[in-house]
């Protein structure tokens, strides 16, 4: 039990990573609340929370929106108390190289995933704060640190997620408060099958290219990252503060040639 007692709060988790961080939180003691837009998943994940004997709720919200998200903290602080770990996980993809992205494309690319660590982080630090205590774990990507064709926004928004994440670190460190980023190399979840079958007329292929990027012959699964966001949460990576942890198969520092 790495969170016995805790309560989590971890947006886009009706889907993919977010999901198996959600089961393998509430499993590990935890007191999940499941955020998403689409109710249908975010409920499903909380059937299976209860299914195990744990313990969750859902919230819809659209992390873009200010209202909805202060809702969904007030609400959460309403029912537990407070928030111990935040996972601003809820993110979308943005494929293209930037001269063929469109401006509404961009922004809402920007919205979903820079926004949306902002605003939860807006509205959950002050009770933070309040209580001195606090693990916030930030959705990067390892494409934070390389260069990868025709995901000009998409890039844009991650590097951007892991230079506020250690800004954030060295504002909320007097308040014991940890800022973390997660940068994954390519995970099979929904996101990435849905951008392999409408970018790509042979998936199967897709993922055989996909694969030579990594020194791992495997990709990765939701469970990897979610075991590593586990590790954020949990008070074991306490000096772990302003931090990229890569889950990447060797993507990043590995040359598989
Ligand atoms: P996923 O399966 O699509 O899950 C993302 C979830 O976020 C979905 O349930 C989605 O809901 C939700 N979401 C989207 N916009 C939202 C909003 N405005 N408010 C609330 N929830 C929203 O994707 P995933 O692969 O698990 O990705 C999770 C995170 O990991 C993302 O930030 C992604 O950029 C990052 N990441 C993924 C990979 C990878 O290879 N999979 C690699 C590096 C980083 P809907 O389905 O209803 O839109």
């Amino acid at each position: 039990m790495r969170l016995a007692g805790k309560i989590a709060l971890i947006t886009g988790s009706g889907s993919g990573i977010g999901k198996a961080a959600a089961l393998l939180f509430a499993q590990e003691g935890a007191t999940v609340i499941v955020n998403d837009l689409d109710a249908q998943k975010g409920e499903e994940t909380v059937q299976e929370i209860v299914g195990m004997g744990s313990k969750g709720i859902f919230i819809q919200a659209d992390v873009t929106d200010p209202a909805s998200v202060q809702a969904m903290v007030e609400q959460t602080i309403a029912a537990f108390g407070h928030i111990d770990v935040l996972f601003n996980n809820a993110g979308i993809s943005g494929v293209g190289a930037l001269h063929e992205v469109e401006p509404d494309v961009w922004d809402r690319v920007m919205s979903v995933n820079i926004r949306g660590v902002y605003l939860p982080s807006k509205y959950a630090l002050p009770h933070m704060m309040q209580r001195k205590s606090g693990s916030i774990i930030n959705m990067s990507s390892c494409i934070a640190e390389i260069g990868l064709a025709k995901r000009a926004s998409y890039s844009a928004t991650k590097g951007a997620v892991l230079a506020l994440t250690k800004s954030m670190q060295v504002d909320y460190a007097p308040y014991d408060i940890r800022v973390n980023a997660l940068l994954p190399g390519t995970i099979l979840t929904p996101f990435v099958e849905n951008y392999l079958n409408n970018s790509y007329e042979n998936p199967e292929a897709a993922i055989e290219s996909l694969k030579k990027r990594q020194l791992s012959g495997e990709l990765g699964r939701p469970e990897d990252v979610a075991k590593a966001a586990l590790f954020l949460a949990s008070d074991e990576s306490k000096l772990m503060m302003g931090s990229p942890l890569y889950i990447d198969g060797g993507v990043v520092f590995g040359k598989n040639a």
